[in-house]
């Protein structure tokens, strides 16, 4: 299994697409290699290596954008070197199935989870046997691709154990932790998989059918517990699509964790229609008690009308309701923005910044991260849309590799509304700053320039060319961020 890098280098999140592939094929005695590509080793001569054994596949990870030129790349050692066959699977593999299989270097391609196809299809090529009627595969024959769509969903309560073994799981232990930046062990932690919501830029309507699953409460705090004990585990971060769809099992999660005195801290998604709808004052309290220190929001635009485009079914008040809430309760929260939906005007790009700048007068200590560029990723509502409105998506895998915002230009945004976007990109992380404490000169300095970013965003001044500061702006973030 190779897990391609992504746009950054570092290894930090587990490898968890073919961790749990790989776990059947364990649990059914095959042996397994994991090469994960950020890892450092010299993963060319590993691969080669690897093949000389003759496996019976190689399967790749594939994320729209740098891990799909890099999944390339090692695809084509292998087709070069070797007879083994590639097996492509992740988000992009299932969401364009026949394109990615058009690929001279792709053998197979998996269609949604990967688990049961994955391991149906190592039975077949190892028993020589028919894979044609796999669900969830996709095949070559002649010029021909056929594809065959994922059926049932993996039940997570009888998911084999993750192969931790197989990695080197110190490479993914962070010393710090993600919910509350003080020294720890971090790592991060899956619970469920899917989302029963519509957001219109999201890749669960199509990936996950908008169906939700969650692993049990008793099952999943065992896992905490064991990685806690064997890893000296002290923080998680759960990267599951949206932890809280379940309340039952989330308090039973927390119940359970007190009850077991991990004192670990976690961070995880939420939304902020649960918080004001379905999480009272007392279950706030109860998910602090339990490690939830810090918790994820996206409230993407401050426009109802962009919102609601994006089929969002929030509002802003139910944003200030979960700040202010949050704050009471103690638990940190970070909140994200995308900038540059389709039809989004430069006048709710300021609706936006408005309601950033509301949002941190309510509580300095939230954490907003830079603007996301809105980004049509195939299979979501408005990839459509904005297909409409003139975008021309890539057609191949290679165009596909090279699929990045900043070189694609949307017909939609116009030179002026760009300025606002990179404006919201490059200073937004200084508006926190602008009320904390420190002495240095680069905090000083960065108190400063905050100001004048709360200030030239009431002003509407977006048009301030930070593109000339950003290695001053780079500069302070390192000396304060490291
Ligand atoms: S709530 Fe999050 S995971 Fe669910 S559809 Fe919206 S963006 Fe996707």
């Amino acid at each position: 299994m190779f897990y391609p890098k992504l746009e950054t280098t570092k290894p930090r999140l587990l490898p968890m697409s073919v961790l749990t592939v790989a776990a059947p094929l364990v649990k059914d005695g095959f042996s397994v290699k994991i090469i994960d590509q950020r890892a450092g080793d010299d993963w060319k001569s590993v691969l080669a290596r690897e093949l000389k054994d003759k496996p019976l596949f190689v399967g790749f990870s594939s994320k729209t954008g740098k891990q799909i030129m890099n999944a390339l790349e090692a695809s084509h050692l292998v087709k070069e070197t070797s007879d083994v066959p590639t097996v492509w699977g992740g988000v992009h593999a299932s969401l364009l199935p026949a394109e990615t299989l058009k690929n001279k270097f792709v053998d197979f391609v998996i269609v949604g989870e990967g688990e049961s196809p994955v391991l149906k299809l190592a039975q077949a090529l190892r028993e020589k046997k028919s894979y044609e009627a796999i669900d969830g595969l996709g095949y070559k024959k002649g010029n021909d691709v056929f594809y065959n769509p994922q059926k049932t969903f993996v039940n997570l309560d009888e998911a084999p154990e993750i192969p931790y073994n197989l990695i080197n799981i110190e490479n993914y232990i962070e010393n710090y932790s993600f919910a509350t930046g003080k020294p720890g062990r971090n790592i991060a932690f899956y619970t469920s998989r899917g989302c029963p919501h519509r957001c219109g830029f999201c890749y669960n309507k199509e990936f996950n059918k908008s169906k939700w699953r969650g692993e049990s409460a008793e099952r999943l705090v065992e896992r905490m517990k064991k990685l806690v004990k064997d890893y000296g585990i002290t923080a998680f971060e759960i990267e599951d699509d949206e932890f809280f769809v379940d309340m039952n099992r989330a308090k039973k999660v927390c119940e359970f964790l007190i009850k077991e005195k991990l004192n670990i801290e976690i961070f995880t998604t939420c939304r902020v229609n649960y918080v004001q709808q379905r999480m009272d004052d007392d279950l706030l309290k109860l998910c602090f008690e339990a490690g939830f220190k810090s918790l994820a929001f996206g409230v993407e635009s401050g426009s109802p009308r962009v919102q609601k485009m994006m089929a969002k079914d929030i509002t802003n008040e139910q944003v200030f309701d979960t700040v202010r809430r949050l704050k009471k309760a103690g638990i940190g929260s970070k909140y994200y923005f995308i900038a540059g939906a389709p039809t989004e005007t430069i006048k709710e790009l300021y609706e936006t910044a408005d309601l950033i700048r509301a949002m941190k007068k309510t509580d300095p200590d939230i954490i907003i991260p830079p603007w996301r560029i809105f980004t049509p990723y195939p299979g979501t509502e408005l990839y459509a849309s904005s297909r409409e409105l003139g975008f021309k998506p890539p057609k191949s895998l290679e165009e596909w590799s090279d699929y990045d915002f900043r070189k694609i230009k949307m017909p939609w945004i116009s030179k002026k509304a760009r300025s606002v976007i990179q404006n919201g990109i490059y200073s937004i992380s200084f508006l926190s700053l602008q009320n904390k404490g420190g002495k240095s000169f680069y905090f000083r300095l960065s108190r400063i320039y905050g100001k004048t970013v709360d200030f030239r965003w009431k002003m509407r001044w977006f048009y301030f060319p930070e593109k000339h500061f950003i290695f001053l702006i780079k500069k302070i973030k390192h000396e304060i961020y490291g």
